[in-house]
């Protein structure tokens, strides 16, 4: 049965970025749009993911404040962490962003369907035996926490992030797996939180997807921040005890925590779902597009966020939802750049970066100039008291293919350094730009000056 008989220009399946995105861009448009959603609708990254993590990094910094307050000649202790009071001033945000999303969706005459979805065709999702149709159909189901072959999330000493972020308590102790960007994150948080962190990552660095700079300089910061971590250590196996874990990693040593925090990665939730019976080719669990459309190996059905290989992040959901409604409606979008979208690592301090490492410059270009401007030149930086660099990356001679950035704050520079990205800009282009003083942006352009050859504040 189709719901009243209608059929809408699009259904959608999962409420997250990706799918939320889709919803109001094809509303826009004048699309009829219909969301089914089994849980609520922003999905991981408003209810479990970047939001709440933010906030409790946010939280992280006013009590790294409070406790360091002497270094800027303010007398403040700091006497505690009450996590409740943490929890209400976090949930209290997601909650006004939900409310604010479900207006947005309810003016723009979205339909959302509360329920688990199935495809059970081309045009159509079942939702507990109703049938909703679609000329076009957008999967957008999400991720799930991943763990490690025999590894099993008790929800409670062994957990995941979604339970690291419904925690009524800070932890005395905890081993964090995995040193990737929700591992370091969570790390970040709990250290300013008063939590003995050690972190174990089986590559060789922290952020390994990142410059290898940046790591060095992440785990500079958080060797004086004193995080413990082991890179190039392979987890064995956990015990879980009255008070506790005990988590042996490789070469036997046995380290004892209050909890085990897996962080090693999201699986796409595309299982389960009706995908691969209606035809949907999926590689390793995800769901395989056709990068300048986003559509699936089945006609009229896309997928994007999370289910899509790439990177996981809402930003890129929300820009291929953007993409595939614009497509519907016949606009013809330009495809994404993969490479252009951004990056940020929100810990203490921060990673951000858009482009091509320089290991990466490297492969592609052959001859690459590397510059490195250390925010010790930046006098924002040496306000906040911050640590850390600027590196540029490009083709011997040719534009900016690449920016790296650490340092306190420095996510919020990201959006010029995509821009240059963007723009394939030469050291030259971006070198005349006028930043105000004082602020960090002047770092990106400090180091653009000195790439061009006419270095103010800069020398070797
Ligand atoms: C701890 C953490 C921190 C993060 N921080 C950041 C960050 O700072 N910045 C950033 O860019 N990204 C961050 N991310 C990643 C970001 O959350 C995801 O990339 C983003 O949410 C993906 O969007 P999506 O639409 O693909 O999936 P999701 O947001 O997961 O949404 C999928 C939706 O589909 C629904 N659904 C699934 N199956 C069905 C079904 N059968 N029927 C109906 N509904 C269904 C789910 O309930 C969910 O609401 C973080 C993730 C985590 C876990």
């Amino acid at each position: 049965m189709t719901e009243s008989g209608t059929t809408y220009d699009l259904v959608i399946l999962g409420g997250g970025s990706g799918g939320y995105a889709a919803a109001l861009r094809a509303a826009t448009l004048g699309l009829s749009v219909a969301v089914v959603e089994k849980d609520k609708v922003g999905g991981t990254c408003l209810h479990r993911g970047c939001i709440p993590t933010k906030a409790l990094l946010h939280a992280a910094e006013v009590a790294d404040s409070a406790r360091e307050g002497e270094q800027f000649g303010v007398r403040t202790t700091l006497e505690g962490v009450d996590m409740g009071g943490v929890n209400k001033y976090k949930d209290g945000v997601v909650d006004r962003l939900f409310k604010g999303l479900q207006g947005q969706l309810k003016a723009r005459g979205i339909t959302v369907i509360e329920g688990e979805g199935r495809l059970t065709s081309p045009t159509t999702v079942d939702v507990g035996g109703t049938s909703y149709t679609g000329k076009n159909v957008i999967l957008a189901s999400g991720s799930y926490s991943r763990s490690l072959p025999g590894l099993e999330l008790d929800g409670h000493r062994v957990i995941a992030s979604e339970h690291a972020l419904t925690m009524d308590r800070v932890p005395e102790s905890a081993v964090v797996l995995g040193g990737g960007v929700i591992g370091v994150e969570f790390a970040s948080a709990w250290t300013s939180f008063g939590t003995k962190v050690t972190i174990v990552e089986a590559l060789p660095r922290l952020v390994p997807a990142e410059d290898a700079d940046c790591s060095k300089t992440l785990e500079r910061a958080f060797r004086k921040r004193k995080i413990a971590f082991k890179t190039g250590t392979a987890f064995e196996s956990v015990e879980v005890v009255d008070n506790g874990v005990k988590v042996t990693v490789a070469g036997g040593e046995v380290i004892e925590a209050e909890v085990l925090l897996v962080a090693v990665g999201r699986g796409p939730n595309t299982s389960g779902l009706g995908y691969e019976e209606v035809g949907v080719a999926l590689d390793r669990g995800f769901v395989t597009v056709d990068p300048n459309t986003l559509l699936t190996s089945v006609p009229g059905v896309y997928a994007v966020g999370d289910i899509v290989p790439g990177l996981q992040l809402a930003h890129r959901g929300f820009q291929q939802g953007i993409f595939v409604a614009e497509h519907i409606a016949g606009l013809n979008p330009t495809p994404i750049d993969e490479a252009g979208i951004p990056r940020v690592t929100y810990s203490e301090p921060e990673v951000a970066s858009v482009g091509l490492t320089e290991e990466q410059a490297r492969d592609k270009h052959g001859e690459v100039d590397i510059l490195n401007y250390n925010l010790g030149g930046n006098g924002k930086s040496q306000i906040l008291k911050t640590a850390g660099f600027v590196k540029l990356v490009r083709a011997k001679d040719g534009a900016v293919v690449g920016l790296h950035m650490v340092g306190s704050r420095v996510g919020e520079l990201i959006g010029e350094a995509q821009l240059i990205y963007n723009w394939e800009a030469y050291p030259a282009d971006v070198a005349p730009l006028v930043h105000a003083h004082p602020t960090q942006n002047e770092a990106l352009g400090e180091a653009h000056l000195a790439l061009a050859g006419k270095p103010l504040h800069f020398h070797d």
